[in-house]
């Protein structure tokens, strides 16, 4: 397959990038002892686990279904963590995870019973404290039902505890402020973590950007676990998927109406949600900062305001020309819906030794047949 024959809109993972990531999670577990397991809700595109299961130690959960997914298709250790427990969830989730994370101490109350024998139980605890760019994604917001609070917990419980997990943490590229929040939390929860086996310290840690201080990292991580005397865990979603994969689209239009907008055949609120979300504009592989022609790059959806990014190129765009939506694998694959019934885009994985392989594509039954499956009589 020539990259160039393939219809858009799709996304093209590359391996290289991946395995170099892949490469500074290795040596953060070398230097740390620190175990990894990646976090399913960020990027589960399975075809390619292949390439991470070397590297990385199992996969952890938002939900019953990743669960089941991470030990289908990963294996290693699988951690399941929800917010809200069904019961029915947690029997089936029961028998095929190695640790159980409770989000409250009444889930753990009504469930320990079903897991007890079969899994490692975890509750997690809410530091108060976190790092986070917007509130929207801020575990320690007011109000926050992201785990229990210090002032909350029953301190008997850790002697029936394995383990416990913290999230507290949103892309954080600062290794001190970091640190800081390993700190507060020994002070403040120290002697409950003293009588745990393992402590998980969740995912937003951004040890693969360009610069971070993996060392440094791994010193602070492994002082922590000799410390508690816990195997220490870390979750990471985007570290690991971070710059790894392209969306590529087609220019379907040119419209004029003040400012110039290229419509390309794909949308942030169907393919690239976060986008729309958290309100941070797309980069363009074939954009330049000095180009004297600017564009809005707007999506194909009727929603007013889906645009991918303004930005300037050094030649007029034409329609039929393709860009790459640069960066567009965490939290995109895994949230592709079927808004305005856009074609969703193909996955293709780009490998070392330059071939290409389709991973999934897409077409009208598929659209279909997620709106229902049956109909009234
Ligand atoms: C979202 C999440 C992660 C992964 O976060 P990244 O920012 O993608 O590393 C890990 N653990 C928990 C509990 C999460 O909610």
């Amino acid at each position: 397959m020539q990259k160039s024959e393939l219809k858009t809109p799709f996304f093209m993972i590359n391996e290289d990038k991946l395995i170099a990531n892949l490469e500074k999670a290795k040596q953060l577990k070398e230097l740390s002892g620190v175990k990894l397991v990646l976090a399913l809700k960020c990027f589960s595109t399975w075809g390619v686990f292949d390439i991470i299961k070397p590297y990385l130690d199992g996969t952890t959960s938002s939900g019953p279904f990743e669960v089941k997914l991470g030990y289908e298709t990963f294996g290693g250790e699988t951690h399941a963590y929800s917010v809200g427990y069904s019961e029915d969830d947690v029997k089936e989730v029961a028998d095929i995870c190695d640790k159980m994370i409770f989000n409250s101490q009444s889930q753990l109350a009504a469930y320990r019973h079903l897991v007890e024998g079969k899994a490692s139980l975890g509750l997690r605890l809410n530091p108060g404290v976190s790092y986070a760019g917007q509130d929207l994604a801020n575990p320690a917001r007011q109000f926050s039902r992201l785990g229990v609070q210090a002032d909350h917990i029953d301190p008997a419980l850790f002697d029936t505890l394995d383990g416990v997990m913290f999230h507290m943490n949103c892309e954080n590229k600062d290794v001190d402020a970091f640190i800081n929040l390993l700190n507060a939390i020994s002070e403040q929860f120290g002697a409950y973590l003293d009588k745990l086996d393992w402590v998980s310290l969740g995912g937003g840690v951004f040890f693969t950007w360009p610069g971070y201080d993996i060392e440094k990292l791994a010193a602070a991580l492994k002082a922590f676990s000799e410390k508690h005397g816990v195997q220490l865990y870390l979750e990471p979603g985007e570290a690991i998927i971070t710059k790894t994969a392209d969306l590529v689209v087609t220019v379907v239009d040119i419209v004029e109406n003040g400012m110039k907008t290229a419509i390309v055949d794909s949308a942030t609120e169907a393919h690239r949600l976060d986008t729309l979300i958290y309100n941070e504009p797309a980069a363009i592989a074939e954009a330049s900062e000095t180009g004297d022609h600017q564009y809005i790059i707007g999506s194909c959806s009727c929603l007013a305001g889906d645009q991918f990014c303004v930005t300037q190129f050094d030649a007029p765009l034409e329609i039929g020309q393709r860009l790459h939506i640069l960066d567009s694998a965490g939290y995109t694959m895994v949230k592709l819906n079927w808004f305005n019934g856009l074609k969703m885009p193909s996955v293709y994985c780009e490998r070392s030794n330059g071939e290409i392989q389709k991973l999934n594509e897409f077409g009208y039954d598929d659209f279909k047949r997620s709106l229902s499956r049956w109909s009234i009589a």
